[in-house]
């Protein structure tokens, strides 16, 4: 993925949000998050194409590509794969890239795409966008193949389409757009109509107008309040963002104060050690720190292509988790 390259106002990363809600525009900047989707995606391809790799890198985000590039191989199965392959369309008009294209026979297509955390149900309309480009340079191809290799849960997902139903897919999209509907969801953190848009606003009177004694007796009731709550827990962070911003800028909010407290320190083992081992043995020492067991398990999954095993890990204690049922 090139560092410098730049997203058309239609592009296919946006479709997934437009299928849901036709007035999805997409905000610029960027998110730690994506930063590292992005690194991982580079040495995805850097290790693909068997380029040098920056000295610097994070062990587990290198072991994030490593793992999709193996996963890659097992779908491939030693096809050529063309690597961020510029797509472009004209009817409707966009371009974009795709990560990986390659063909398992003079007829089928597929097309793969990495991603960070799990993905979300509609993540498959974004590859029909590059696929619906790439079919009508390819006039061959008769079956379409989409990849999604998700390196973080270590999932693949796969999904198969005929060349109709690529085609078919882009007018759905274009005519779900055509409607002109809103409609709240995953999509509204990253929309740029989000502080003026009034469907936002409808979880939150949903919420005002509840009728707290009601709710507490009914598991429906409460399931559609958690769905309605989470989304005002993401708006007070908007508000939260908003406010600094203001201030930063010099705006005076009332009631609002800024204060600046230090960051946490760090430190260096090494000179740590180098420093205290007079008075703190080694042992002591590594009871004082905390190692990272996620940056240990990608080092060890890098340097022997084993996971790491060993009594030394101590289980955490179980937390319960509520997660959204389909
Ligand atoms: S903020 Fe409004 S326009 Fe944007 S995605 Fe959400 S509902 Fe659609």
């Amino acid at each position: 993925m090139s560092d410098e390259r730049k997203h058309h106002p239609f592009g296919c990363s946006s479709w997934p949000f437009l299928w849901e809600c036709s007035d999805f525009k997409s905000t610029p900047g960027s998110s730690s998050a994506a930063e590292r989707g992005t690194r991982i995606h580079k040495y995805w391809e850097q290790l693909g194409k068997s380029e040098d790799l920056p000295k610097d890198y994070d062990f587990e985000e290198m072991a994030c590509a490593q793992w999709a590039l193996e996963a890659l191989d097992e779908l491939a199965q030693g096809a050529d794969i063309e690597w961020e392959l510029r797509v472009e369309n004209d009817e409707p008009e966009y371009w974009g890239y795709a990560d990986c294209v390659w063909q398992s026979d003079g007829t089928t297509l597929h097309v793969a795409d990495g991603k960070s955390g799990q993905g979300n149900e509609n993540q498959w309309v974004q590859l029909i966008g590059y696929a619906a480009a790439i079919l009508k340079e390819r006039t061959e191809i008769t079956d379409v193949v989409l990849h999604f290799v998700y390196w973080d849960t270590k999932l693949i997902k796969t999904y198969e389409f005929s060349r109709a139903a690529v085609f078919n897919k882009v007018d759905e999209l274009l005519h779900r757009i055509a409607l002109g509907q809103r409609k709240v969801g995953v999509q509204c953190k990253y929309c740029a109509h989000y502080e003026g848009c009034p469907k936002t606003l409808d979880p939150l009177y949903r919420v005002w107008m509840t009728d707290w004694d009601a709710a507490w007796s009914d598991p429906d009731k409460l399931g559609a309040l958690k769905d309605d709550l989470d989304f005002v827990a993401k708006m007070h962070d908007r508000v939260k963002d908003k406010l600094k911003e203001l201030v930063d800028s010099g705006v005076e909010v009332p009631g609002i104060k800024v204060y600046m407290r230090p960051g946490a320190s760090k430190v260096n083992p090494v000179k740590a050690y180098q420093a205290l081992k007079d008075t703190v043995s080694l042992e002591d020492l590594l009871r004082c720190m905390k190692p990272d067991l996620k940056q240990l398990q990608a080092l060890h999954q890098l340097r022997t292509g084993q996971q790491l095993e060993g009594d030394y890990i101590e289980p955490g204690k179980p937390i319960k988790v509520l997660k959204k049922s389909s």
